[in-house]
């Protein structure tokens, strides 16, 4: 399948957390963009608060093949500041999508926007939301839960939308059933045991030892796992996950740092210390 996952439109604004030189987390740093108006059919979210994920420090490393500059982080929630489309107005509070996606193909007209030739993943085939500002098209953006905390709707979409499609599309996993969950505090693991908490089935934790760990991988699971959570999910599944966020669903936020902050935020990521998601907090 063509894959071709660039220029999808995503500007990220104002100060903003650059990845510039693959030298680990100081090679990420705040930097000022130019603020301008929202093209037709995008909105200007205002980002209140965005998180970051493992492929963060493995991009600041240089691990990934995304050539610098880049703004970092996948997920983002703020306020719409302007709005060039009728879908949404100023001061509406939103949960930034964070599956790309063109919107138009086949696919996505057919609800698979996973299997979008242009799919890719917002803060690595496009700028991202670590900023004060981010211009993205009006339908990746979706009403934030009202329940939640400007942290916690950061921390949940990437991790929490991999874990729904997982065990709900994939494995359809049931109240009576019991999952497997590996290396616990990982951002996607713990998402994978918080939901699988909601739907009622019982859950099972691996130690974190790495012999044990290892045996874990011995079995299938994470391979399985890792091929489907690269997948991240539909805007569909997205909506499912959002439903539950209002009926309870809580994601697990392990720390808070300012956007200044962010070697920092990206050095607890990198020991793998974290339990839950590392947020960075935005003002405004
Ligand atoms: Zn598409």
């Amino acid at each position: 399948m063509a894959h071709q996952p660039l220029e999808h439109g995503v500007l990220s604004q104002g100060r903003a957390a650059v990845y510039e030189e693959p030298i680990g987390p100081p090679g990420v740093r705040i930097r000022e963009r130019p603020r301008t108006k929202p093209s037709p059919g995008s909105v200007a979210v205002a980002i209140r608060a965005a998180s970051i994920k493992h492929l963060d420090p493995w991009l600041a490393h240089g691990a990934c093949r995304i050539a610098p500059p880049r703004v970092i982080a996948a997920d983002g929630a703020g306020i719409v500041q302007e709005s060039a489309d009728p879908a949404w107005k100023a001061g509406d509070e939103v949960v930034i999508f964070p599956t790309l996606c063109d919107w138009e193909c086949e696919w996505c007209r057919a609800g698979e926007n996973v299997r979008c030739p242009r799919f890719g993943v917002l803060g690595e085939h496009s700028d991202g939301a670590a900023c004060e500002l981010i211009h993205i098209d009006a339908r990746d953006v979706f009403r934030k839960p009202a329940g939640l905390t400007w942290e916690e709707a950061a921390a949940f979409p990437l991790t929490f939308l991999t874990a729904w499609r997982m065990l709900t599309t994939r494995a359809r996993l049931r109240a009576d059933e019991t999952v497997l969950v590996i290396g616990a505090g990982a951002g996607v693991a713990v998402a994978a045991i918080q939901i699988a908490k909601h739907i009622g089935a019982r859950v099972l934790v691996t130690s974190r030892s790495e012999a044990k760990r290892a045996r874990a991988l011995e079995l299938g699971f994470f391979r399985h796992a890792s091929l489907l959570g690269s997948t991240m999910g539909n805007a569909s599944e997205f909506e499912a996950l959002l439903k539950a966020m209002e009926r309870g669903l809580r994601p697990v936020v392990d720390s808070v740092y300012p956007l200044d902050d962010v070697q920092a935020a990206l050095t607890r990521l990198d020991a793998a210390e974290q339990f839950g998601k590392v947020v960075l907090s935005i003002s405004t």
